[in-house]
């Protein structure tokens, strides 16, 4: 995914908001950063490894990784008695999975991994054209990205509504 990664997250976490009793915009914020965190790795991709290995088989697009660090801070913050905090874990947890999800669609994620060693990727793009974004672009599941925007778009519209 190229550029629905941030809407899907404001999509989301507004949900979430609209179920909780937390509609404070430090947890919204929390989670546009969660939705797009993962791809932090591009610069350890382009500055340091120099592309030598898919950005998708960095930790910071395994999973179960996500799973283990959420945790432990689980565990930290029912002990320092801080239940007031689990929202926030919550929803980046929730967040970096939706961008997992997401990102399984066009091209691979390790879901299991170290358990397993199987790339779950629901549609393969054809390799068509030169300039590998262009496969991307002019595919059907680009649509996805667009229909996500669109949502984005229609949700931020009403919850400005709300606000005024
Ligand atoms: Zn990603």
């Amino acid at each position: 995914m190229f550029i629905a990664h941030l809407p899907a997250g404001y999509i989301l976490t507004k949900y979430i908001q609209h179920k909780s009793v937390n509609s404070s915009l430090r947890l919204l914020r929390l989670g546009l950063i969660a939705s797009i965190f993962p791809d932090i790795d591009l610069f350890y991709f382009y500055l340091v490894d120099n592309s030598q290995i898919l950005h998708h088989h960095y930790i910071t697009h395994l999973p179960l990784a996500w799973l283990a660090l959420a945790s432990i801070l689980y565990g930290a913050v029912l002990l320092a008695g801080k239940k007031q905090y689990l929202i926030y874990l919550g929803v980046a947890l929730v967040n970096v999975m939706l961008h997992m999800f997401l990102d399984s669609i066009a091209a691979g994620i390790y879901w299991l991994y170290p358990l397993s060693d199987m790339e779950i990727n629901l549609v393969q793009i054809p390799v068509i054209y030169d300039w590998w974004i262009w496969n991307f672009v002019f595919h059907w599941t680009f649509l996805l990205e667009i229909s996500i925007i669109i949502t984005t778009l229609i949700v931020w519209i009403r919850s400005c509504k709300k606000i005024s």
